[in-house]
């Protein structure tokens, strides 16, 4: 058989433990057999980043902006157990982090949806998708521990020296401080991202925030949201048939799980973060929930939603067949050459990557999948597989 030929490459990034071990068994079975893979191949394991002193995420980043679509492996984000596990210079900034703040992007999350895996919250009937911002508040933040009384200042300096200054609070003894911080065009981006994702899918846009009790800081966020609606996409939703809905982030998680679904979630970035492990774990698993990072200039990283599954990993080290869920992992690679195909307009492709999918959705529907799943699988599961069994029968399938 003649492979499928791409067009144009697509930026790959290896990652870690248990998933950059699928990652080799899912390019080998499932990919390299059927097309002939162009990728610009860059090493995101931990290692490599701390050897190259994060330069090789930095040239992935770019990498990923040249050529308008990457796909990445989950990775490890270094913390002091790592640095003595790795043998590490130091600790390493979040990798996922860095690629974020470079392509000032927008992640949007959702599930994989299979006949027989129902979500814990039985009113979804259809994915409920997360659009997380991936810029500023308390992930670029600045804190302080302070050892006693004192008064606590917020102070701005403008770029022409005046100085506008507010006291947070007088302290009355020890505590803590910390500053956070947007900027109006990071949350255009967003909006515009979501207004994109929600006309483009065809789906109701609801974003909430906290702006009763954050009146500046979340008011903005409300402010900037209704005025992007209102001036580039009310006509076009009208169009469409769907609908913007601002309302509170309590309002919302109440009235989410009273919802079918089938509608995107804008969260701010601490709220995207926690909400998407709630709306992965309700829906059935972390391992079959999607993540893409759509940047505001139309380029798209695809990964998988969840890490890399260390406790899986170390087993593995002791010679024992896992039975982790690649689910997502294929999904991350199917999304990136389906997004290439039509960037480059290469029907066989997009096909091939459709096609893919469905293999996969239909081994775990003819009741073939891994353990994860099996727990919750109803009807239950005829065949309980390890990762590479499971990773053949797709195979054979496709
Ligand atoms: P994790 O890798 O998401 O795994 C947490 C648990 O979820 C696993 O122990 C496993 O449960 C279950 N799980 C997740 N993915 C699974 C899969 N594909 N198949 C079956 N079960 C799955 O999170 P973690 O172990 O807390 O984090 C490990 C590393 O991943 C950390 O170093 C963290 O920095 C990194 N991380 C990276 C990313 C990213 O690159 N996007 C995201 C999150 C975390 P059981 O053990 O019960 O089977
Ligand atoms: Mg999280």
């Amino acid at each position: 058989m003649a492979k499928i030929a791409m067009k144009n490459a697509v930026a790959e990034l290896d990652g870690d433990e248990m998933t950059r071990v699928l990652w080799g068994v899912i390019k080998e079975k499932l990919l390299v057999p059927f097309v002939d893979l162009k990728v610009e191949y860059y090493d995101l394991g931990l290692k490599a980043r701390d050897d190259s002193d994060d330069a090789v995420t930095y040239a992935s980043a770019e990498a990923i902006k040249r050529l308008g679509v990457g796909v990445k492996c989950a990775t490890i984000t270094s913390n002091q157990a790592r640095v003595e596990e790795y043998g590490l210079k130091g600790l390493t900034p979040s990798p996922n982090g860095i690629i974020r703040a470079e392509l000032d992007g927008t992640v949007f999350r959702k599930p994989i949806i299979v006949g027989n895996i129902r979500p814990t919250v039985s009113c979804w009937k259809k994915p409920l998708v997360l659009g997380r911002h991936a810029y500023g508040d308390v992930y670029k933040n600045c804190e302080m521990s302070v050892g006693g009384p004192g008064k606590a200042e917020l102070v701005f300096t403008a770029k022409d020296g005046t100085v506008t200054r507010k006291t947070i609070m007088e302290m009355k003894g020890p505590g803590v401080l910390q500053g956070i911080h947007n900027l109006d065009a990071s949350i255009e981006s967003f909006a515009r991202a979501c207004f994109y994702y929600g006309l483009s899918e065809k789906m109701d846009v609801w974003f909430a925030s906290k702006d009763t009790i954050s009146k500046t800081y979340d008011g903005r966020f409300k402010e900037i949201f209704q005025r992007v609606y209102d001036a580039e996409y009310k006509t076009r939703f009208a169009e469409a048939g769907i609908e913007y809905f601002y309302t509170l982030i309590d309002d919302v998680v109440a009235r989410v799980m009273k919802h079918e679904g089938g509608f995107l979630w804008a969260c701010k970035n601490y709220d995207g973060d926690v909400m998407s492990d709630m709306v992965a774990s309700a829906s059935g698993s972390l391992a079959m929930m999607t993540s893409v990072l759509v940047s505001p200039d139309g380029i798209f990283e695809y990964e998988a939603a969840h890490g890399t599954v260390q406790r899986h990993y170390y087993k593995y080290l002791k010679g024992e067949k896992t039975s982790t869920n690649p689910v997502a992992l294929i999904f991350a690679w199917t999304g990136a050459l389906a997004k290439r195909a039509e960037l480059d307009g290469t029907a066989d492709l997009a096909d091939f990557a459709r096609r893919l999918e469905r293999a996969t959705l239909d081994t775990i529907e003819s009741g073939v999948m891994t353990g994860d799943l099996a727990q919750i699988a109803d009807p239950p599961a005829r065949e309980i597989l390890d990762s590479w069994q499971f990773i053949d029968r797709i195979a054979a399938r496709l």
